[in-house]
């Protein structure tokens, strides 16, 4: 079996996704929201011979909340943000922000069932409640990866991070500024890391990291580039 999962960027997901998908190709943004991955998705599915998509929504989820806020409290957000994530849910009816999520993952799911009638699709949202994750107070972080397998733990050992701390977009970084920007806006990751792995092309995550780390030095964020080629390097 090959397969895709799409899940959100969630910190407390981390270990999780290791543990259970640690096979599976994955691509995670902010609410596992699926419109903006929908090129990578058709990409990977064509070329990787994927026979199952996964979608990991969850409860408790930062971006859910960060939508019910805009739509209903009036919180204010970025055209971006609108327009990726928000917008979409302008016309569906939901009173709590536990039935938003419930109403995330049935559009995310429907979307990718319209795409994708000929391989299993399905939705296996995550209880916090049932995920045993470190109580912790550290200063939150943000990962930015290529999507790929979720072999984060190297990348924590490498940068002495607590895996529950850090957010992690698995994305190229062009297709996820809106998601990076409510990682450090709203759910206030101070520093951002951008990783290079030996999968991708050095050369196009610095353009890519240099453009996006302009934007987010000017919202106060940290941002640091760290290769885990060298790191692999450095062990042998
Ligand atoms: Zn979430």
């Amino acid at each position: 079996m090959e397969e895709l999962v799409i899940c959100c960027m969630n910190r407390r997901l981390n270990d999780f996704l290791e543990d259970k998908y640690g096979g599976a190709f994955v691509v995670r943004n902010a609410g596992a929201n699926v419109a903006p991955l929908m090129p990578l998705i058709k990409q990977a599915v064509r070329e990787k011979g994927i026979d199952t998509i996964t979608l990991v929504t969850h409860d408790d989820c930062g971006a859910m909340g960060k939508t019910f806020a805009v739509i209903k409290k009036g919180a204010e957000a970025t055209d971006e943000l609108k327009d990726e994530l928000i917008n979409q849910f302008k016309a569906v009816k939901f009173e709590t922000r536990n039935q938003l999520e419930e109403k995330n993952t049935e559009l995310q799911l429907s979307a990718l069932k319209r795409e994708f009638p000929n391989i299993t699709v399905q939705a296996k949202p995550a209880k916090m409640s049932d995920i045993k994750v470190p109580e912790d107070n550290k200063e939150h972080k943000l990962l930015v990866l290529g999507p790929g397998k979720p072999e984060y733990s190297k990348i924590f050992k490498g940068l002495e991070l607590m895996h529950s701390q850090c957010y992690i977009v698995q994305a190229p970084i062009y297709n996820a500024m809106p998601d990076i920007e409510l990682a450090v806006k709203d759910l206030h990751a101070k520093e951002v890391f951008f990783v290079v792995s030996d999968k991708d092309n050095p050369r196009d995550v610095k353009r890519d990291a240099d453009t996006a780390s302009l934007k987010l030095t000017r919202l106060g964020a940290e941002v640091k580039r760290y290769d885990t080629r060298t790191v692999r390097k450095s062990f042998a």
